[in-house]
Protein backbone atom coordinates (compact mmCIF):
# COMPACT_ATOMS: atom_id res chain seq x y z
CA UNK A 1 0.00 0.00 0.00
CA UNK A 2 1.67 3.27 -1.03
CA UNK A 3 -0.03 5.81 1.89
CA UNK A 4 -0.08 3.34 4.44
CA UNK A 5 -1.05 4.84 7.96
CA UNK A 6 1.61 4.41 10.32
CA UNK A 7 -0.76 2.77 12.93
CA UNK A 8 -1.68 -1.04 12.78
CA UNK A 9 -4.65 -1.34 10.43
CA UNK A 10 -7.41 -4.25 11.95
CA UNK A 11 -7.90 -7.70 9.44
CA UNK A 12 -11.03 -6.22 8.53
CA UNK A 13 -9.43 -3.08 7.31
CA UNK A 14 -6.20 -5.22 5.93
CA UNK A 15 -8.79 -7.26 3.98
CA UNK A 16 -11.41 -5.23 2.89
CA UNK A 17 -8.17 -3.03 0.69
CA UNK A 18 -6.66 -6.08 -0.46
CA UNK A 19 -3.13 -4.41 1.16
CA UNK A 20 -4.28 -1.48 -0.97
CA UNK A 21 -2.85 -3.45 -4.09
CA UNK A 22 -3.19 -0.59 -6.89
CA UNK A 23 -1.80 -1.49 -11.19
CA UNK A 24 0.78 1.02 -11.48
CA UNK A 25 0.32 1.57 -15.10
CA UNK A 26 -3.08 3.01 -15.38
CA UNK A 27 -3.00 2.96 -10.91
CA UNK A 28 -6.26 1.10 -11.41
CA UNK A 29 -7.98 0.39 -7.79
CA UNK A 30 -8.75 -3.04 -8.61
CA UNK A 31 -5.53 -5.18 -9.99
CA UNK A 32 -5.93 -7.00 -13.09
CA UNK A 33 -5.54 -11.12 -13.19
CA UNK A 34 -2.10 -11.37 -14.63
CA UNK A 35 -2.55 -14.59 -17.02
CA UNK A 36 1.02 -15.20 -18.50
CA UNK A 37 2.71 -18.78 -18.13
CA UNK A 38 5.77 -17.38 -18.87
CA UNK A 39 8.36 -14.21 -18.52
CA UNK A 40 10.95 -12.67 -21.21
CA UNK A 41 14.57 -13.08 -20.26
CA UNK A 42 16.53 -9.65 -19.99
CA UNK A 43 19.36 -9.39 -22.76
CA UNK A 44 22.32 -10.84 -20.51
CA UNK A 45 20.34 -13.68 -19.53
CA UNK A 46 19.13 -12.90 -16.20
CA UNK A 47 15.69 -12.73 -15.06
CA UNK A 48 15.72 -9.35 -13.26
CA UNK A 49 11.97 -9.35 -12.29
CA UNK A 50 12.21 -12.36 -10.68
CA UNK A 51 9.47 -13.69 -12.65
CA UNK A 52 10.36 -17.31 -15.15
CA UNK A 53 7.67 -19.28 -15.40
CA UNK A 54 3.84 -19.95 -14.50
CA UNK A 55 3.93 -23.32 -12.23
CA UNK A 56 5.30 -20.65 -9.44
CA UNK A 57 6.01 -17.05 -10.21
CA UNK A 58 2.76 -14.77 -10.81
CA UNK A 59 1.81 -11.60 -9.27
CA UNK A 60 -1.51 -11.94 -8.79
CA UNK A 61 -0.93 -15.44 -6.88
CA UNK A 62 1.60 -13.18 -4.42
CA UNK A 63 -1.10 -10.90 -4.12
CA UNK A 64 -3.34 -13.16 -2.25
CA UNK A 65 -0.30 -14.73 -0.68
CA UNK A 66 0.69 -11.64 0.84
CA UNK A 67 -2.93 -10.77 2.17
CA UNK A 68 -3.28 -14.38 3.91
CA UNK A 69 0.54 -13.42 5.53
CA UNK A 70 -1.07 -10.57 6.76
CA UNK A 71 -4.49 -11.80 8.01
CA UNK A 72 -3.09 -15.15 9.61
CA UNK A 73 0.50 -13.00 11.16
CA UNK A 74 2.51 -15.30 9.19
CA UNK A 75 5.79 -14.75 7.21
CA UNK A 76 4.79 -16.17 4.17
CA UNK A 77 1.71 -17.53 2.74
CA UNK A 78 1.70 -19.93 -0.28
CA UNK A 79 -1.54 -20.84 -2.00
CA UNK A 80 -2.01 -24.31 -3.75
CA UNK A 81 -4.95 -25.71 -6.05
CA UNK A 82 -6.82 -26.95 -3.46
CA UNK A 83 -7.33 -27.33 0.21
CA UNK A 84 -6.18 -31.37 0.44
CA UNK A 85 -3.31 -30.20 -2.13
CA UNK A 86 -2.02 -27.78 0.53
CA UNK A 87 -2.69 -30.00 3.14
CA UNK A 88 -0.91 -32.90 1.74
CA UNK A 89 2.14 -31.04 0.70
CA UNK A 90 2.66 -30.47 4.51
CA UNK A 91 2.55 -33.94 5.49
CA UNK A 92 5.02 -34.69 2.33
CA UNK A 93 7.39 -32.21 3.05
CA UNK A 94 8.57 -34.30 6.23
CA UNK A 95 11.01 -36.81 5.92
CA UNK A 96 10.05 -40.39 7.54
CA UNK A 97 8.57 -39.21 10.84
CA UNK A 98 5.54 -40.35 12.69
CA UNK A 99 2.35 -37.91 13.26
CA UNK A 100 -0.36 -37.37 15.64
CA UNK A 101 -3.23 -36.47 13.92
CA UNK A 102 -7.30 -36.23 14.87
CA UNK A 103 -10.21 -38.75 14.69
CA UNK A 104 -12.35 -36.37 14.22
CA UNK A 105 -11.19 -33.72 11.07
CA UNK A 106 -12.00 -33.13 7.76
CA UNK A 107 -13.00 -36.80 5.78
CA UNK A 108 -10.75 -36.61 2.91
CA UNK A 109 -8.05 -35.85 4.45
CA UNK A 110 -8.11 -38.49 7.36
CA UNK A 111 -8.80 -40.88 4.40
CA UNK A 112 -5.71 -39.82 2.92
CA UNK A 113 -4.19 -40.09 6.38
CA UNK A 114 -4.97 -43.86 6.67
CA UNK A 115 -2.64 -44.65 3.87
CA UNK A 116 -0.06 -42.74 4.79
CA UNK A 117 2.57 -45.55 5.40
CA UNK A 118 2.89 -45.70 1.78
CA UNK A 119 4.86 -42.02 1.84
CA UNK A 120 7.35 -43.74 4.67
CA UNK A 121 5.40 -41.85 7.99
CA UNK A 122 3.56 -43.58 10.93
CA UNK A 123 0.17 -42.53 11.66
CA UNK A 124 -1.53 -42.43 15.07
CA UNK A 125 -5.24 -41.31 14.99
CA UNK A 126 -5.95 -39.40 18.85
CA UNK A 127 -9.12 -37.65 20.89
CA UNK A 128 -7.59 -34.28 20.45
CA UNK A 129 -9.67 -32.84 22.80
CA UNK A 130 -8.35 -35.19 25.38
CA UNK A 131 -4.87 -33.18 26.45
CA UNK A 132 -3.75 -37.04 28.54
CA UNK A 133 -4.66 -38.72 25.15
CA UNK A 134 -2.59 -36.01 22.92
CA UNK A 135 0.45 -36.12 25.28
CA UNK A 136 0.81 -40.07 25.51
CA UNK A 137 0.56 -40.23 21.62
CA UNK A 138 3.25 -37.79 21.13
CA UNK A 139 6.95 -39.67 21.44
CA UNK A 140 9.80 -37.10 21.97
CA UNK A 141 12.15 -37.35 18.95
CA UNK A 142 10.27 -39.50 17.33
CA UNK A 143 6.88 -37.44 16.87
CA UNK A 144 7.79 -35.17 13.69
CA UNK A 145 4.23 -33.29 13.50
CA UNK A 146 0.68 -33.02 15.58
CA UNK A 147 -2.17 -31.64 13.33
CA UNK A 148 -5.12 -30.25 14.37
CA UNK A 149 -8.40 -29.15 13.19
CA UNK A 150 -10.93 -26.89 15.32
CA UNK A 151 -13.46 -26.80 15.57
CA UNK A 152 -13.25 -30.08 13.90
CA UNK A 153 -15.37 -31.00 11.25
CA UNK A 154 -18.34 -32.48 12.01
CA UNK A 155 -18.32 -32.64 15.71
CA UNK A 156 -17.32 -29.43 16.02
CA UNK A 157 -14.32 -30.32 19.11
CA UNK A 158 -12.42 -28.40 20.48
CA UNK A 159 -8.58 -28.67 20.90
CA UNK A 160 -6.59 -26.12 23.02
CA UNK A 161 -3.69 -24.98 20.65
CA UNK A 162 -1.31 -23.51 23.23
CA UNK A 163 -1.30 -26.88 25.58
CA UNK A 164 -0.91 -29.01 22.29
CA UNK A 165 1.91 -26.67 21.00
CA UNK A 166 3.69 -26.18 24.15
CA UNK A 167 3.89 -30.59 24.67
CA UNK A 168 4.23 -31.36 21.04
CA UNK A 169 7.33 -28.46 20.93
CA UNK A 170 8.97 -30.06 24.05
CA UNK A 171 8.94 -33.40 22.33
CA UNK A 172 10.55 -31.86 19.07
CA UNK A 173 7.43 -31.56 16.81
CA UNK A 174 6.22 -29.24 14.54
CA UNK A 175 2.60 -28.65 14.86
CA UNK A 176 0.32 -27.43 12.18
CA UNK A 177 -3.89 -26.61 12.03
CA UNK A 178 -5.95 -26.35 9.74
CA UNK A 179 -8.21 -23.39 10.44
CA UNK A 180 -10.78 -23.90 7.53
CA UNK A 181 -13.07 -23.30 9.75
CA UNK A 182 -12.47 -20.31 12.30
CA UNK A 183 -10.65 -18.50 9.96
CA UNK A 184 -8.42 -15.68 10.93
CA UNK A 185 -11.20 -13.95 11.87
CA UNK A 186 -11.86 -15.38 14.79
CA UNK A 187 -8.58 -17.70 15.34
CA UNK A 188 -5.03 -16.95 14.83
CA UNK A 189 -3.17 -20.66 15.02
CA UNK A 190 0.48 -18.79 14.70
CA UNK A 191 -0.30 -16.44 17.44
CA UNK A 192 -1.33 -19.29 19.90
CA UNK A 193 1.90 -21.32 18.68
CA UNK A 194 1.59 -23.60 15.55
CA UNK A 195 4.13 -23.00 13.33
CA UNK A 196 1.92 -23.49 10.19
CA UNK A 197 -1.63 -23.19 9.66
CA UNK A 198 -3.85 -24.53 6.61
CA UNK A 199 -6.30 -23.51 4.89
CA UNK A 200 -9.12 -25.21 2.20
CA UNK A 201 -9.59 -21.83 0.98
CA UNK A 202 -12.40 -22.92 -0.93
CA UNK A 203 -14.70 -22.64 2.00
CA UNK A 204 -14.64 -19.17 4.31
CA UNK A 205 -11.31 -17.61 2.93
CA UNK A 206 -12.87 -17.41 -0.84
CA UNK A 207 -16.68 -17.66 0.75
CA UNK A 208 -18.80 -17.73 -2.86
CA UNK A 209 -18.65 -21.54 -3.71
CA UNK A 210 -17.13 -21.08 -6.68
CA UNK A 211 -13.63 -21.34 -5.86
CA UNK A 212 -11.62 -24.80 -4.97
CA UNK A 213 -8.56 -23.66 -3.67
CA UNK A 214 -6.14 -23.94 -0.73
CA UNK A 215 -3.30 -22.24 1.76
CA UNK A 216 -0.90 -22.79 4.22
CA UNK A 217 0.86 -20.05 5.85
CA UNK A 218 4.25 -20.43 8.06
CA UNK A 219 5.44 -18.79 11.18
CA UNK A 220 9.20 -18.59 9.65
CA UNK A 221 10.54 -19.15 6.32
CA UNK A 222 12.96 -22.15 6.84
CA UNK A 223 13.70 -25.55 5.68
CA UNK A 224 10.11 -27.68 6.42
CA UNK A 225 8.99 -23.66 3.92
CA UNK A 226 11.05 -24.44 1.23
CA UNK A 227 10.41 -28.69 0.94
CA UNK A 228 6.56 -27.64 0.60
CA UNK A 229 7.81 -24.78 -2.35
CA UNK A 230 9.64 -27.55 -4.06
CA UNK A 231 6.54 -29.76 -3.99
CA UNK A 232 3.79 -27.40 -5.11
CA UNK A 233 6.37 -26.71 -8.11
CA UNK A 234 7.10 -30.38 -8.41
CA UNK A 235 3.56 -31.68 -7.87
CA UNK A 236 1.94 -28.71 -10.09
CA UNK A 237 -0.10 -27.81 -6.81
CA UNK A 238 0.00 -24.00 -8.33
CA UNK A 239 -3.31 -22.09 -8.22
CA UNK A 240 -4.70 -20.66 -11.39
CA UNK A 241 -4.46 -17.10 -11.56
CA UNK A 242 -8.29 -16.38 -11.99
CA UNK A 243 -9.34 -18.46 -9.06
CA UNK A 244 -6.33 -16.62 -7.43
CA UNK A 245 -8.42 -13.39 -8.67
CA UNK A 246 -11.96 -14.51 -7.04
CA UNK A 247 -9.64 -15.17 -3.74
CA UNK A 248 -8.50 -12.04 -3.69
CA UNK A 249 -12.20 -10.78 -4.22
CA UNK A 250 -13.14 -13.20 -1.66
CA UNK A 251 -11.24 -12.46 0.66
CA UNK A 252 -12.16 -8.34 0.82
CA UNK A 253 -15.32 -9.14 3.07
CA UNK A 254 -14.07 -12.05 5.23
CA UNK A 255 -14.42 -10.37 8.16
CA UNK A 256 -18.36 -9.45 7.49
CA UNK A 257 -18.85 -12.96 6.31
CA UNK A 258 -17.72 -14.57 8.76
CA UNK A 259 -18.63 -12.59 12.20
CA UNK A 260 -22.29 -12.72 10.29
CA UNK A 261 -22.20 -16.11 9.60
CA UNK A 262 -21.14 -16.94 13.23
CA UNK A 263 -23.60 -14.80 15.00
CA UNK A 264 -26.24 -16.41 12.69
CA UNK A 265 -24.80 -19.99 14.24
CA UNK A 266 -25.26 -18.99 17.24
CA UNK A 267 -28.58 -18.26 17.37
CA UNK A 268 -29.71 -20.75 15.44
CA UNK A 269 -27.88 -23.01 18.00
CA UNK A 270 -29.61 -21.59 21.50
CA UNK A 271 -32.66 -22.05 19.58
CA UNK A 272 -32.53 -25.72 18.61
CA UNK A 273 -31.79 -26.32 21.56
CA UNK A 274 -34.72 -25.93 22.58
CA UNK A 275 -36.73 -28.14 19.97
CA UNK A 276 -38.18 -30.94 20.75
CA UNK A 277 -37.15 -33.12 18.37
CA UNK A 278 -33.44 -32.45 17.74
CA UNK A 279 -31.65 -34.52 20.73
CA UNK A 280 -28.86 -32.63 20.41
CA UNK A 281 -27.34 -29.63 19.20
CA UNK A 282 -23.19 -29.33 18.27
CA UNK A 283 -21.55 -25.81 18.49
CA UNK A 284 -18.74 -24.62 20.66
CA UNK A 285 -20.20 -21.66 21.20
CA UNK A 286 -23.14 -23.17 23.59
CA UNK A 287 -22.24 -23.19 27.35
CA UNK A 288 -22.69 -26.43 27.79
CA UNK A 289 -20.14 -28.05 25.26
CA UNK A 290 -16.91 -30.03 26.55
CA UNK A 291 -14.71 -27.50 24.52
CA UNK A 292 -16.79 -24.33 25.18
CA UNK A 293 -14.13 -22.49 28.19
CA UNK A 294 -11.50 -23.40 25.58
CA UNK A 295 -12.72 -22.03 22.90
CA UNK A 296 -14.42 -18.74 24.21
CA UNK A 297 -10.38 -18.15 25.40
CA UNK A 298 -8.46 -19.09 22.09
CA UNK A 299 -11.32 -18.30 19.47
CA UNK A 300 -11.73 -13.97 19.14
CA UNK A 301 -15.21 -13.11 18.67
CA UNK A 302 -17.40 -15.75 18.07
CA UNK A 303 -17.53 -19.81 17.83
CA UNK A 304 -17.71 -19.88 14.06
CA UNK A 305 -20.36 -20.49 11.43
CA UNK A 306 -20.95 -24.28 11.40
CA UNK A 307 -23.09 -27.03 13.55
CA UNK A 308 -24.48 -30.28 13.70
CA UNK A 309 -27.71 -31.11 14.84
CA UNK A 310 -28.65 -34.81 16.34
CA UNK A 311 -31.97 -36.23 15.62
CA UNK A 312 -32.23 -39.87 16.46
CA UNK A 313 -31.74 -41.64 13.73
CA UNK A 314 -30.37 -41.96 10.46
CA UNK A 315 -34.21 -41.81 8.77
CA UNK A 316 -35.26 -38.97 10.64
CA UNK A 317 -31.78 -37.13 9.58
CA UNK A 318 -32.20 -37.49 5.63
CA UNK A 319 -36.25 -37.18 6.02
CA UNK A 320 -35.64 -33.49 7.54
CA UNK A 321 -32.75 -32.82 5.53
CA UNK A 322 -35.35 -33.63 2.72
CA UNK A 323 -37.75 -31.01 3.62
CA UNK A 324 -36.03 -27.84 3.82
CA UNK A 325 -36.71 -25.13 1.12
CA UNK A 326 -34.44 -22.67 1.91
CA UNK A 327 -30.95 -24.70 3.10
CA UNK A 328 -29.30 -26.05 0.27
CA UNK A 329 -28.79 -29.87 0.69
CA UNK A 330 -25.30 -30.18 -0.59
CA UNK A 331 -21.51 -30.83 0.29
CA UNK A 332 -18.91 -27.77 1.43
CA UNK A 333 -19.32 -24.97 3.40
CA UNK A 334 -18.64 -21.42 4.30
CA UNK A 335 -20.28 -19.60 0.99
CA UNK A 336 -22.99 -17.29 1.19
CA UNK A 337 -26.08 -19.57 0.78
CA UNK A 338 -26.47 -21.85 3.73
CA UNK A 339 -25.83 -25.66 3.07
CA UNK A 340 -27.47 -28.89 5.06
CA UNK A 341 -26.17 -32.04 4.53
CA UNK A 342 -26.32 -35.74 5.96
CA UNK A 343 -22.90 -36.24 6.93
CA UNK A 344 -22.56 -40.15 7.33
CA UNK A 345 -23.62 -40.37 3.81
CA UNK A 346 -20.63 -38.71 3.01
CA UNK A 347 -17.74 -39.73 5.35
CA UNK A 348 -18.19 -43.14 4.36
CA UNK A 349 -16.80 -46.21 6.08
CA UNK A 350 -14.79 -45.84 9.63
CA UNK A 351 -16.29 -42.19 10.43
CA UNK A 352 -16.62 -41.05 13.94
CA UNK A 353 -20.03 -39.04 12.30
CA UNK A 354 -23.42 -40.47 14.01
CA UNK A 355 -25.88 -41.73 11.49
CA UNK A 356 -28.31 -39.24 12.66
CA UNK A 357 -26.14 -36.15 12.42
CA UNK A 358 -27.38 -33.30 10.12
CA UNK A 359 -24.04 -30.60 9.41
CA UNK A 360 -25.53 -26.89 8.63
CA UNK A 361 -23.72 -24.35 7.27
CA UNK A 362 -24.99 -21.45 8.05
CA UNK A 363 -24.86 -18.48 5.17
CA UNK A 364 -25.52 -14.73 4.78
CA UNK A 365 -29.61 -15.24 4.57
CA UNK A 366 -31.57 -13.51 7.68
CA UNK A 367 -31.21 -16.09 10.34
CA UNK A 368 -34.99 -15.75 11.07
CA UNK A 369 -35.72 -17.08 8.24
CA UNK A 370 -33.35 -20.12 8.15
CA UNK A 371 -34.78 -21.03 11.14
CA UNK A 372 -38.12 -20.87 9.83
CA UNK A 373 -37.42 -23.01 6.99
CA UNK A 374 -36.19 -25.71 10.05
CA UNK A 375 -38.39 -25.28 11.74
CA UNK A 376 -41.16 -26.22 9.12
CA UNK A 377 -38.58 -29.35 8.15
CA UNK A 378 -38.46 -30.54 11.46
CA UNK A 379 -42.45 -30.22 11.98
CA UNK A 380 -42.54 -33.98 10.05
CA UNK A 381 -41.04 -35.10 13.35
CA UNK A 382 -43.13 -33.91 15.62
N1 LIG B 1 -9.94 -28.97 5.52
C1 LIG B 1 -11.22 -28.92 5.88
C2 LIG B 1 -11.59 -28.59 7.31
C3 LIG B 1 -12.22 -29.18 4.93
O1 LIG B 1 -13.52 -29.15 5.30
C4 LIG B 1 -11.86 -29.48 3.59
C5 LIG B 1 -12.87 -29.76 2.55
O2 LIG B 1 -14.04 -29.90 2.82
C6 LIG B 1 -10.50 -29.54 3.27
C7 LIG B 1 -9.56 -29.26 4.25
C8 LIG B 1 -10.07 -29.88 1.88
O3 LIG B 1 -10.23 -28.77 1.07
P1 LIG B 1 -10.52 -28.79 -0.51
O4 LIG B 1 -11.88 -29.39 -0.70
O5 LIG B 1 -10.40 -27.36 -0.89
O6 LIG B 1 -9.44 -29.65 -1.12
Amino acid sequence: MDDRPFFPLSLRTLAATALGVAEPTTRALTPPIHMATTYIRDADNGYSTGFIYGRQDNLTIHQVEALIAELEHASEAMTFGSGMAAATAVFLSLAPTHVVVPKVMYWGLRQWLRALPRYGHQVTFVDMSDLDAVRSAIVPGRTGLVWIETPSNPLWTITDIEAVCEHAHLAGALVCADSTVPTPVLSRPLDLGCDLVVHSATKYLNGHSDVVAGAVATARVDATWERIREIRFNHGGFLGPFDAYLLLRGLRTLDLRVTTQSHSAALLAERLLRHPAVRAVLYPGLADHPGHAVAARQMTGGFGGMLSIRLGSRAAAIAVAGEVRLWRRATSFGGTESLIEHRASIEGEGSPCPDDLLRLSVGLEDPEDLYRDLLQALRILT
